[in-house]
């Protein structure tokens, strides 16, 4: 028996050793350099790329060949802010009454599949119910088509606050939660909620540090946390190998976070020049999630929409997003790609890159935050992030050059994930 699994091995090792990918590239622009490269080979075996070769390389025997050589290759797109449960709708607060998770998890994993196809091969989901870790295994597994996920399960929020899932509800029908739900009051509960997230398999940490726009509250960015809780979170969270992240549209509480180490700060609306800088000299990072921004304060002139309390806070964050990156990344603060999405349907991230290059980053930056400096954030820069040998084999094409047409980025037409084509 022992004999026979060896001769399997031996076998598979051979076929998998033979059989190669070779993506001739028109144009390659592999996440390190500044400048995009002219007729360029990947070559890519099982889940891995195992070279980058000048020109287009001739195929071996056993070799198969994809031809982008009328596109531009790079290296797989990642979104650090998605929530892959749901989508805008308005009918979304009446949703949470009648889904059951079973009914969360067939549209998680449409949303997944969108998601990949749009050329999103990694993401953060930053709070759900739970289902988004089900789905990361469900995908890792391959019984699902979707990106990569790092899932922060059930967000944190205090008593009332943004991410408190009762606000607004009949009391009755809601109870009181507490860490275990995700809402905490104090530095203990603090230290059961990350626990408990551990003990859920959640990646990383998500926070909700200020009011947020879309919670039935009336407050959108004052601060919910006080520093013992938010430093009971993130040292909890670092002694079991977690990020963290805050949402943050107030300075105040977002600076509280910066101070108390949180590793990301979230569509950072209101932030000061002060928080800059202390976010520079921590080296936190900041995810923008401008298209969220744009699109509440799109639908919040559609009446009723959103529920009445949440129109005005919509008004007003949403412009000002894009105002506070571009300040931010002329100032230098840390800049990961983010949009948001399930603010606005999935699938539309891309626009994302539009929205940052018409604030003033250059578009191969605009690349660089959604690739090498997403893997930085996760803490995954070995293996993902840049087209180089011994990395995970995620790469995406589109028609045009995003060099020169960034709206091209909303196109993707070629997607390979862990090795695997799934569009073409
Ligand atoms: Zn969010």
């Amino acid at each position: 028996m022992k004999f026979f699994t060896l001769v399997l091995f031996i076998l598979f090792g051979y076929v998998a050793e033979a059989q190669r990918t070779l993506l001739h590239c028109g144009t390659l622009i592999d996440g390190l350099s500044d400048r995009a490269m002219k007729e360029m080979t990947i070559v890519v075996e099982g889940n891995r790329i195992i070279g980058v070769e000048k020109g287009f390389s001739a195929p071996g025997k056993d070799d198969k060949v994809i031809d982008l050589t009328r596109h531009s290759v790079m290296p797989g797109l990642m979104d650090m802010h998605v929530h892959l449960e749901g989508e805008t709708s308005p009918d979304s607060y009446l949703k949470r009454f009648q889904q059951d998770p079973a009914d969360i998890a067939y549209d998680a994993a449409v949303h997944a599949k969108t998601t990949l196809m749009a050329g999103f091969t990694t993401v953060r989901d930053l709070g759900g119910t739970g289902v988004n870790t089900a789905l990361r295994d469900a995908v890792n597994a391959g019984k699902v088509p979707g990106p990569r996920i790092f899932s922060a399960g059930k967000s944190i929020a205090t008593t009332g606050g943004h991410a408190d899932p009762t606000n607004g509800y009949r009391s009755d029908l809601v109870g009181d939660p507490g860490p275990k739900e995700g809402v905490i009051n104090g530095p203990y509960d603090a230290r059961k909620a990350v626990r408990q997230r551990y003990k859920d398999g959640s990646n990383v940490i998500k926070i909700t540090s200020t009011g947020g726009v879309l919670s039935l509250a009336k407050d959108g960015s004052g601060p919910q946390f006080q520093m013992d809780e938010l430093e009971a979170i993130i040292e909890t969270a670092r002694e079991y190998g977690m990020t963290t992240a805050a949402h943050a549209h107030g300075d105040e509480g977002m600076r509280r976070a910066v101070e108390a180490g949180i590793t990301s700060i979230e569509h950072g609306t209101f932030m000061s020049t002060a928080t800059m800088d202390l976010m520079k000299e921590k080296g936190t990072y900041y995810v923008p999630t401008i298209s969220a921004g744009m699109f509440v304060a799109e639908k919040a002139k559609i009446p009723g929409y959103y529920p009445p309390i949440i129109v005005p806070k919509a008004l007003e964050v949403g412009p000002q997003i894009s105002n506070t990156f571009a300040q931010a990344y002329k100032r230098g603060v840390k800049i990961a790609f983010g949009t948001d999405a399930a603010v606005f349907p999935h699938g539309e991230n891309g626009k994302e890159f539009g929205y940052m290059v018409d604030a003033g980053m250059p578009p191969m930056e605009t690349i660089k935050s959604a690739t090498i400096e997403a893997a930085k954030l996760l803490e995954m820069e070995e293996q993902l992030g840049t087209i180089e040998s011994g990395k995970l084999a995620d790469i995406v094409a589109t028609m045009d050059n995003p060099l020169e047409n960034i709206s091209t980025m909303e196109n993707v037409v070629f997607v390979m994930k862990d090795g695997v084509v799934y569009k073409d």
